[in-house]
């Protein structure tokens, strides 16, 4: 099987890499806003027209969408505003021809426009500096543009809960919105085409900041590319990306060969809980590294020694801001780890894998304090966002994909951990007992494991379902 991965590095630049990257960066954000600022002004045009079509009574077909955007300034943003009147023209056109539209036309945010806009900006308005840069900084924040803000019209067209596509600012750098599982990436990065020739042993070359200007090798740590990267890999594309002060890049990978698997086992039921992450149906059961619990303490004495540092513009502040945003990292880092190790184990095991299908988010809100009793629910809500039960979910469906191993996704079934995994009885338990007995046929387990031989009973195939019962 062929797949696409990613593959990442942490960087160790030279002082003068580094300023070359945070230019680089530098003119990928400009061209993000200045491209998503474009799209703004299209979208604006659009529910003008969509309005005006309203209120005249005349009856379109397509959804009408929802949100608005400012109207670009003629002075700030000449090249949007001329593009925002002639669209709005043609719109006002289409609207007033005889033959009543279903749909208007959709306002263009083809990557290919949204360069050539930016390509006109560079060499005939007030973008002359970007020529100064690497093309590629230039080229792939207009696809990206483009794209995210294809997603978002599709969201809303199919009324899903999705935010809009936003700027990004070079004074909060690490700033990154979540909305319902999407999340997007504000920080400093720049994306360059890449093939073989730009990895080596213990290297990644980066081009110069203009193109055709003498590339630089910069270091990697501790891992080797060359080698982590299989030969036969096509590369497409290299990020360079910062996260709390430190430089990475990702290696982005098209058509890696996969080697057939080697699947032992059957059906394995998956219970996820807080005390034992997993718990397998055949009676294993794994702890999870709790980072952030284990960090609070130190979170919370650099938090406070931020808060002490009450002079924005101090080096002091900065270097406090950076500590928090480490510490941060570092938690990630260690979950992630985890749960990457897990799942590759879970999928190499067995031949089918049954995870609950409860929604994560859905339990965090349960847990979200409304009372003075609180406290104990914010502890609970921490522990449940501090496992990774969605992120272990969504590694365990494309891992089982690549490793041929079938990831059911059980649906949340309301009596699944009252109900006895041998005979099936529902068994009214209180809450806060680990020990499962039933009372029709005696058995006695844990609830964890009861639940887990639950789910595998759901991955058995009819007819061997029969049979275990
Ligand atoms: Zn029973």
């Amino acid at each position: 099987m062929k797949i696409a991965k990613a593959f990442r590095f942490r960087l160790l630049p030279t002082p003068r890499q580094e300023a070359h990257f945070e230019r680089m960066a530098g003119a990928s954000r400009y061209v993000w806003n200045f491209c998503l600022r474009h799209c703004h002004a299209e979208w604006a045009a659009f529910r003008v027209a969509l309005e005006e079509a309203i209120a005249a009574g005349i009856e379109l077909k397509n959804k009408t969408y929802k949100g608005g955007y400012e109207v670009p300034s003629s002075e700030r943003w000449p090249e949007a505003y001329t593009a925002f009147e002639t669209k709005l023209e043609g719109y006002r056109k289409e609207l007033a021809s005889d033959e009543r539209p279903d749909k208007l036309s959709t306002p263009s945010i083809a990557y290919q426009y949204l360069y050539k806009v930016i390509c006109k900006h560079r060499d005939e308005g007030e973008g002359g500096w970007l020529s100064e840069v690497h093309s590629h900084c230039a080229n792939s924040p207009a696809k990206t543009v483009g794209k995210a803000y294809k997603s978002w019209w599709t969201a809303m067209a199919q009324d899903r809960n999705h935010g809009a596509p936003k700027f990004k600012s070079k004074h909060r750098p690490g700033a990154a919105a979540r909305k319902r599982g999407w999340r997007q990436d504000r920080r400093p990065s720049f994306t360059i085409q890449a093939n073989r020739s730009f990895i080596r042993k213990k290297g990644i070359r980066v081009p110069g900041p203009r193109s055709g200007e003498a590339p630089g090798w910069v270091n990697t740590w501790p891992q080797d590319p060359s080698s982590d990267i299989p030969l036969e890999a096509k590369i497409c594309s290299i990020t360079v990306s910062q996260e709390a002060g430190r430089w990475y890049c990702s290696v982005t990978v098209g058509e890696l060969e996969i080697p057939d698997p080697i699947i032992a086992g059957d059906v394995l039921g998956i219970d996820l809980g807080i005390n034992a992450i997993v718990t397998l149906s055949d009676g294993t059961s794994i702890d999870p590294p709790r980072p952030l619990e284990h960090a609070l303490k130190r979170l919370a004495f650099l938090q406070r020694r931020l808060g002490r540092r009450k002079d924005r513009e101090s080096k002091r502040r900065r270097r406090a801001q950076l500590a928090v945003a480490r510490q941060h990292a570092k938690v990630a880092a260690i979950r992630s780890d985890f749960l990457h190790k897990l799942s590759l184990q879970l999928v190499n095991r067995c031949r089918t894998i049954v995870v609950e299908g409860f929604d994560v988010s859905e339990l965090v809100q349960k847990a979200v304090p409304k009372t003075r009793r609180g406290k104990r629910k914010r502890k609970r809500r921490m522990q449940i966002l501090d496992l990774g039960w969605g992120e272990l979910r969504r590694q365990l469906l494309y891992k089982g994909e690549w490793y041929g191993c079938d990831v059911i996704v059980a649906p949340p079934f309301e009596a699944t951990d009252r109900s006895c995994n041998r005979c099936a009885t529902i068994n009214q338990m209180p809450n806060n007992t680990s020990e499962y007995r039933c009372s029709s046929c005696g058995l006695v387990t844990t609830r964890q494991l009861n639940t887990a031989k639950l789910l595998e009973g759901y991955g058995l195939p009819t007819g061997e379902k029969d049979a275990a019962q």
